[in-house]
């Protein structure tokens, strides 16, 4: 496995891979588990070169969010990597990253301020950023994001859509724990007891599951059904839990076609999300 960590390294690299007809991305933060590791796999499985960024990037996180304390075990990340025959590992500065004085943003409006966009202003605006300049490092045929993050993938398959990025979208499906909670780097913040606590994203998402599976529609009690039981577990705050078109992220009344349920809950300070797709046949 390559190690480039710089753009212009990158770029390099990128030129001797011309004759490979799909290389594939998968964009990280780092602190990689199962979740990230199933992206990879799928990559390895669909792509003659595998490239996957690890980039904690600023520009998504908030003044008062965990930006500094975010977890970067970097050796282990690349033990796996190497392990999963990754080719080429990009690990950027932040100051190459982000020039200075840089002034230029990709936002999608009207859609960057829904769901997390919300309780995080600017943290989409980060994201479809730093997505839109990997694609131009990088030149993906296939890029592979996890349904994990909902609300991202719609956001990228629009900025995709909108710029005419010639890259394919893959979105692969949610890696759980044995007991149902999402993998995500930011479990590794949880006291056992938050641990236990933040299973009730979990619960929640099933109890409206439930609900749908015995035929209701109407998604004012779903979320109502989803957030009383939210509301039993003490060490859990909701930030939202919503029903949406899952290409538009608009709010939707009645479930008539896929409906994305999308949670987000602080347990202790930590905020964790997880989601289902509802189908009606
Ligand atoms: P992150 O490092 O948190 O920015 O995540 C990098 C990619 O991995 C994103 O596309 C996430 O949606 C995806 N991802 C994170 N957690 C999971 C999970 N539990 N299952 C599947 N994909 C995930």
């Amino acid at each position: 496995m390559r190690i480039c960590e710089s753009v212009a390294e990158m770029r390099k690299a990128r030129v001797l891979m011309r004759q490979d007809r799909r290389v594939g991305l998968v964009p990280t933060m780092g602190a990689l588990h199962e979740g990230h590791l199933s992206l990879v796999r799928a990559a390895r499985a669909q792509c003659d070169s595998v490239v996957v960024s690890i980039f904690v990037n600023p520009l998504q996180f908030g003044p008062s969010e965990d930006l500094a304390k975010y977890p970067r075990p970097f050796e282990r990340d690349r033990e796996l990597l190497e392990r999963e025959k990754v080719d080429i590992l990009f690990t950027p500065s932040v100051d190459d990253m982000y020039p200075k004085n840089a002034v230029t943003y990709v936002t999608l409006e009207g859609m960057s301020e829904k769901l997390c966009g919300r309780s995080r202003p600017g943290h989409f605006r980060g994201v479809t950023t730093v997505v839109a300049k990997l694609f131009h490092i990088i030149e993906p045929e296939l890029a592979f994001f996890g349904q994990k993050d909902a609300a991202q993938c719609a956001i990228i398959r629009r900025m995709v859509r909108d710029l005419n990025f010639p890259v394919e979208i893959v979105v692969g499906p949610i890696v759980r724990e044995p007991d149902g909670l999402a993998m995500s780097s930011r479990n590794a913040y949880l006291s056992p007891q938050e641990r236990k606590s933040a299973l009730v994203l979990y619960r929640a998402l099933g109890e409206v599951q439930k609900r749908f599976d015995q035929g209701e529609r109407n998604t004012e009690r779903l979320v109502e059904t989803g957030k009383q039981v939210l509301s039993q577990e003490p060490g859990a705050r909701v930030d939202y839990l919503e029903t949406v078109d899952p290409d538009t992220l608009d709010p939707t009344s009645e479930i008539r076609s896929e409906t994305l349920v999308a949670v987000a809950a602080f347990v202790g300070g930590t905020r964790l999300l997880d989601n289902i797709l509802l189908s009606p046949k």
